[in-house]
């Protein structure tokens, strides 16, 4: 239907999250319409971006730093460590300003149904960074079925550790998105959070 190379494109985009094969033929016509030097620039920010992001060495959160910003800060609290999902559950959190200990990012939760078992998310890198300085750990996974088993996963191994293991509360609609939840929203979990 349309040149090889163009079809090439849209199959790329096609290929993100999100992009139907509708979108990605607009996306697609709309690069073909962008003067060269934006395409150069919008090239240059992909490669740069995957060049210098990387994982914190502590937390595992993205970061373009040895350590993030976060982790790095002398004025946060490194008693408590909240464990997240997603860098993007991280970014909704800090928007509330509510929360000033360190987090964890553990990529993913555990889920049999997909094959995505312990191993494959950053559980061993949580226990590493236990130090008798740390005496709680907030659960801030996901309200679904695979949060609450990862949440449930990580408390048993925490158990006998003399660490304080909580979880965030309602607010939260089940099956529902940290990403997505509104600050007020996540601020009250956060307030309700309690022990595992
Ligand atoms: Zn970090």
């Amino acid at each position: 239907m349309y040149p090889v190379s163009l079809e090439e494109l849209i199959n790329e985009f096609e290929k993100l999250p999100g992009i139907g094969h509708k979108s990605a033929v607009r996306l697609a016509f709309h690069v073909m319409n962008m003067p060269e030097a934006k395409v150069e620039k919008f090239i240059g920010a992909i490669n740069k971006a995957k060049t210098n992001v990387h994982l914190c060495a502590k937390c595992q959160n993205l970061t373009d730093k040895p350590l993030c910003d976060v982790c790095a800060s002398e004025k946060r609290d490194r008693s408590t460590i909240c464990v997240m999902e997603s860098p993007k559950d991280v970014t909704a959190l800090e928007k509330t300003k509510e929360y000033n200990g360190l987090y964890h990012v553990l990529h993913g939760a555990i889920s049999p149904m997909d094959g995505i078992g312990p191993d494959d998310i950053k559980i061993k890198e949580l226990i590493s960074r236990l130090t008798p300085e740390v005496t709680e750990v907030i659960m801030a996974t996901n309200p679904t079925v695979e949060g609450e088993a990862t949440a449930m996963y990580i408390a048993r191994l925490l158990k006998g550790m003399g660490i304080t293991v909580t979880r965030i509360a309602h607010g939260i609609p089940v099956g529902g998105d940290i990403e997505f939840a509104d600050e007020v929203t996540l601020a009250r979990a956060m307030e309700g959070r309690r022990e595992i």
